[in-house]
């Protein structure tokens, strides 16, 4: 039987099959460098004299060229964390109110763990889960870093595999987010030595992962409450295709659009660019399941994510 192709070679001609045409302008877009947002820290506005007045996306400007790192603040808290304008979007979507339990299973280094905190203004409590504890680490500092002691009194930091969490606590949490371990093909691009040893079975293998994942997730989640899926990746085998096995296999839950998520006009054919001009729209594509940013499109990303709400 032959070899499935690996390398840098396979890694193209992988790629190529799965976005056709579309590949050239992903690739030369991944290879540029990331657009990033400075989010500024909810719990310290009160302390900031001024705010850049760039409103690219509520609460953050654009990260200047000269940036020099984020600030202390009186308080000790840093001012402001750099993210991916696609990924603060994406753990926007998942609904979090004030006095919800809330499961971030996939946690560090936590840019997505400080938004969903953000919610959790007077009460509710967060977990956030990492099982590398060298990224736990890391976590921790986060957390440290720009939450306020009264508030991370309601925040556990856990490292337990989190494909196995919702057999503990089935049916418990009104929030999960499954910000899945993905082949994240920006980092791959900039890592020769990683390229060199690729192939498809990268994504095979990270994808039943992810299946274990969104499963834990969903059964970890509270009847009605909501749980997202995310990757960095565009690889469709880590993405819709985790999905849909998901949908075949499972039932008590529905897929959602998120609610005010302005959708780029993609085209009916999903290998061709939503607009002409990548700065055209700040939405993200629809896909058969869930939502993608795709940086030929919008210039940011790639950020998958797909929300689901369990049955009542
Ligand atoms: N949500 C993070 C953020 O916004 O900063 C990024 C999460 S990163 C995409 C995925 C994380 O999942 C990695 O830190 C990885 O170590 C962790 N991870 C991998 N397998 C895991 C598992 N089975 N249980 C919990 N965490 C896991």
């Amino acid at each position: 039987m032959a070899s499935k192709p690996s390398g840098m070679a396979g890694f193209d001609a992988y790629y190529s099959s799965l976005w056709g045409e579309r590949w050239e302008s992903l690739r030369r877009f991944l290879l540029e460098p990331e657009i990033q947002v400075l989010r500024w820290n909810r719990w310290v506005l009160s302390e900031l004299d001024s705010l850049p007045a760039d409103d690219f996306l509520k609460g953050c400007a654009r990260r200047p060229s000269d940036f020099a790192g984020p600030g202390r603040t009186h308080s000790g808290l840093l001012d402001c964390y750099v993210m991916d304008p696609a990924s603060v979007i994406a753990a926007r979507c998942l609904p979090v109110k004030d006095g919800d339990l809330v499961l971030d299973l996939c946690a560090a280094p936590g840019g997505k763990t400080l938004i969903l905190a953000e919610n959790l203004v007077q009460s509710g409590e967060l977990v956030a889960n990492e099982l590398s504890p060298e990224r736990r680490g890391r976590l921790q500092k986060v957390i440290q870093n720009y939450i306020p002691r009264e508030a991370r009194e309601r925040i556990w930091v856990r490292g337990q595999d989190g494909s196995r969490w919702g057999l503990k606590q089935p049916n418990h949490y009104d929030a999960v987010l499954i910000d899945a371990p993905c082949s994240g093909e920006r980092h791959l691009l900039e890592n020769p030595t990683e390229l060199d040893s690729w192939s498809p079975k990268r994504g095979e293998s990270l994808a039943h992962r992810q299946y274990a994942l969104l499963c834990s997730a969903f059964m970890a989640t509270a009847p009605g409450g909501y749980f997202l899926y995310s990757t960095c990746s565009i690889n469709t085998v880590e993405n819709e295709a985790v999905v849909r096995k998901f949908v075949k296999k499972k039932f008590g839950f529905q897929i959602q659009t998120p609610l005010g998520l302005n959708l780029a006009a993609a085209g009916s054919d999903p290998t061709t660019p939503a607009g002409s001009d990548h700065t055209t729209s700040l939405g993200p594509e629809q896909r058969e399941f869930g939502q993608i940013f795709l940086p030929d499109q919008c210039g940011f990303g790639p950020l998958y994510f797909c929300l689901f709400q369990k049955k009542a």
